[in-house]
């Protein structure tokens, strides 16, 4: 049994045939995936789609997203993290964080990173963080305004920062980026990393795994690029077991066992699973 524990599952990659997306994920063993929303627009649709197919979601405001949000967005997300308390389903504030490839932003970014984690404190929720180029600043913000647990997703730090994040009870998550032979560096992290710090995800329908991938060149020759689904986590599972040389049963059930760790709601869910 899986949990995909970062999936974009209300993107528009999946208006067509989102339904199918996910009992195909259900069939490969995935139990539940975590649907992060990226804007206020989106919080009424992550948690329907949550509640359609027995998910869990995360309400915030992304990095990247921060450009057209505005002040009031936080004053909403304090009112919607309120309302939907009781919501067995909401299992985190997410996702936020910092995108430093885009340094132009980061000011603005810092103001809304640090007032979603103050409303995660506030409401006692879990954080789901995106990371790029960012790391040293997200653990300033945790440690400002510590959270509890969470996930830094797409994580591709160096252990160093691995190490911290996991000491303010963060898992890291891993997902497709490994899948590539040349990803040296985060895959000697995901291999040197102990087992209880690793979550799974597929970030769909981004971040494809290689084996989904088409170069620009194959692109620029009319191959699609392929889209990455949840029914991809078991095959990049096997990838991370593989590299660890550890059995995919015994990683399934510690990533399972980490995904409900640090975000404890999922426990509950997983529970109520037929
Ligand atoms: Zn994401």
């Amino acid at each position: 049994m899986w949990i995909d524990t970062h999936c974009h599952l209300d993107a528009a990659e999946f208006d067509a045939d989102r339904d199918a997306v996910r009992a195909q994920a259900r069939a490969q063993g995935v139990a539940l995936c975590v649907i992060p929303a990226v804007e206020r627009s989106h919080w009424g649709s992550v948690a329907q789609l949550a509640a359609r197919h027995g998910d869990a979601y995360a309400l915030g405001i992304h990095p990247l997203y921060v450009p057209q949000a505005s002040e009031d967005d936080l004053l909403a997300l304090d009112q919607a993290l309120t309302e939907r308390q009781g919501d067995p389903r909401l299992v985190a504030v997410g996702e936020i964080g910092l995108d430093f490839f885009v340094p132009a932003l980061c000011e603005r970014q810092w103001a809304f990173y640090t007032g979603q984690l103050k409303l995660a404190q506030k409401h006692r929720l879990p954080v789901i963080l995106h990371v790029r180029r960012s790391a040293d600043l997200l653990l300033k913000g945790l440690r400002q305004c510590p959270v509890g647990s969470g996930i830094a997703h797409a994580f591709n730090g160096s252990a160093q920062q691995a190490q911290h994040f996991a000491d303010m009870g963060l898992a890291l998550g891993f997902g497709g980026a490994l899948t590539y032979d040349r990803a040296l560096q985060l895959r000697r992290l995901a291999v040197d990393l102990p087992l209880e710090a690793l979550v799974l995800e597929t970030d769909a329908p981004d971040m494809p795994p290689h084996w989904l991938y088409q170069t620009a060149e194959q692109r620029a020759q009319g191959q699609a690029q392929g889209r990455n689904t949840p029914a991809e986590l078991p095959r990049i599972a096997q990838v991370l077991a593989d590299l660890r040389g550890m059995d995919i049963q015994d990683l399934a059930q510690a990533s399972t066992h980490n995904a409900c760790r640090v975000l404890p709601k999922l426990a509950v869910l997983l529970q109520a699973q037929p």
